[in-house]
């Protein structure tokens, strides 16, 4: 060695490697939470890396539909002129018991008095291009596979209490299963809080090579199967709603309405109404989505097959939709509804769930994409003051946050979920209130979340009634209706 090729030994740690990125933030799945998430991280300058296992556009069990909440969610993100690619519907079209009901979307200071309906196929895309344009690192064909926890962190890994259990599958592209990573009845389960996580193994599902990605913070995204989340430790409340819904395309002379179509007495094979609906979205591209959406929450709910319930919706919808199996596009694929913020904990020292990942579907309607981009963006918001200094308690603020905002009304919503599953109480309750546009405009304002706030109409007034009602209620009442 001479004094002109002296270099110092490089520490052990840098021969071997050179030390791997870290970001400020890893979001596991590129759907509307995790896309949302990820779009105002990178927004307000983070550095956000964002991994989805599948390649844009791809196919997504769901109904299509956007409400006022979503269409404000999108347009904030700067996407509304996008959606123009999709159908401009203006309301909904109730129908039950004979009596059919036609309900423009209510006027509101915040919300659009509009909806769109749009493939997922194409919207996803959209909107993980919009957060990949503010900054955003999306990696697609990349599934996280596990995920990195600190040293000496708990948690459960997959296979675990936690882990991924044998369900019944249904037909969904994700093979969703139902009924796996439950966990017992409990309020929230503050006590409890997912493990620190370092990051995630990843793999290209294309090559099927492996690495790690590694961040300070870790967003859980994943959908309403959540591998990745119930490897950490999350999982759903028993005895909170749970919905199961299959849907499918169809040809049809009507695609273009401009109402979106419900109809609340769907029945099983024996002719028992059932707690749930069926739909008719028209897209405008020559196409309708039709599905059946159940709730399985109480135990004689269970069995019912969702595929003879949709063939049975098919073939008594109105004829003028043209639904057959000429103009079917295909076999129905299905998925679950975890609702009402069921799966817990949210958050941990350094993760956060968002989205059906943890549970965020409207229990009123089923409704998941609006609550999918809201839980996203404050998800983003919280992580942005932690990342600014606040640190881990920034999280713990996400939690209360979301208490906040949607607490009350899940837990209306949840005793709403146990009276209609009642098939006595759901046919007294659709039966009379078929019979009164007054009262289904008010409850349609209550089921889509549009209520303004401190105005004093019925809606309003019924809202905080039904509250005052669940916040009264004597305990063993209570218990057995919020459950
Ligand atoms: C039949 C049906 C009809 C519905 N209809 C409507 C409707 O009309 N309107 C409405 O508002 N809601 C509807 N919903 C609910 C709505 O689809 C969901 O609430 C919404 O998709 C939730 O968004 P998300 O981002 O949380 O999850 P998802 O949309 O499921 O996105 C999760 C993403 O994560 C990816 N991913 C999963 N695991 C991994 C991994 N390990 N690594 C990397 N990526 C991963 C997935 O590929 C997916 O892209 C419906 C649901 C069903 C089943």
């Amino acid at each position: 060695m001479t004094a002109a090729d002296a270099t110092p030994t490089p520490a052990p740690s840098r021969r071997r490697r050179k030390a791997p990125h870290v970001h400020d933030v890893l979001v596991v799945g590129g759907g509307p939470a995790g896309s949302s998430c990820a779009y105002w991280l990178a927004d307000a300058g983070w550095d956000v890396a964002v991994v989805e296992k599948k390649q844009f556009p791809r196919e997504k069990t769901c109904g299509d539909g956007l409400t006022p909440r979503a269409v404000r969610q999108l347009a904030d993100m700067g996407l509304e002129d996008a959606l123009e690619a999709g159908h401009r519907y203006w309301g909904l079209r109730s129908c039950g018991w004979g009596q059919v009901l036609e309900m423009p979307w209510p006027q509101h200071p915040v919300f659009p008095s509009y909806g769109y309906t749009i493939t997922r196929h194409d919207l996803d895309g959209l909107v993980a291009e919009r957060a990949a344009k503010a900054g955003a690192s999306v990696h697609q064909h990349t599934e996280a596979l596990s995920p990195i926890l600190a040293e000496g962190a708990g948690g459960s890994p997959a296979g675990g209490k936690g882990g991924d259990r044998e369900g019944d599958r249904i037909g969904g592209e994700d093979g969703d299963r139902i009924g796996g990573g439950e966990a017992g009845p409990g309020p929230g389960d503050g006590a409890r809080h997912l493990p620190s996580c370092l990051g995630a193994v990843v793999r290209d599902t294309e090559s099927g090579e492996t690495r790690e990605l590694r961040a300070r913070y870790v967003v859980v995204a994943d959908g309403s199967n959540s591998r990745f989340g119930r490897a950490l430790g999350s999982a759903r409340q028993k005895g909170y709603p749970l919905g199961m819904a299959l849907r499918g395309y169809y040809r049809s002379p009507r695609h273009d309405d401009v109402y979106i179509e419900s109809h609340l007495d769907i029945r099983d094979a024996d002719g028992n109404a059932v707690p749930g609906y069926g739909w008719i979205f028209p897209l405008g591209d020559g196409r309708v989505n039709v599905g059946v959406g159940l709730l399985s929450t109480d135990q004689r709910w269970k069995g019912v097959n969702t595929s003879r319930l949709m063939d049975a919706f098919v073939a008594g919808a109105p004829a003028s939709w043209g639904l057959s199996p000429e103009t079917s596009c295909g076999p129905p694929t299905g998925g679950k509804l975890p609702m009402s913020m069921a799966v817990q904990p949210h958050t941990g020292d350094n993760v956060l769930l968002a989205g059906d990942a943890g549970g965020s579907i409207n229990p009123f309607n089923g409704e998941g994409i609006a609550y999918a981009y809201e839980t996203g963006r404050l998800a983003a918001a919280f992580l942005g003051a932690a990342l600014a200094g606040e640190g881990p308690a920034a999280l713990r603020r996400y939690d209360r946050h979301l208490t906040e905002a949607y607490g009350d009304y899940y837990r209306v919503g949840r005793a709403f979920v146990r009276l209609i599953s009642n098939p006595a109480a759901m046919h007294w309750c659709v039966a009379v209130g078929m019979r009164s546009e007054a009262f289904m405009k008010e409850l349609l304002r209550i089921m889509a979340n549009l209520m303004r706030p401190g105005a004093p109409g019925v809606a309003e007034l019924g809202y905080d009634l039904l509250l005052r009602i669940a916040d009264t209620m004597p305990p063993e009442l209570a218990s057995s209706l919020l459950a």
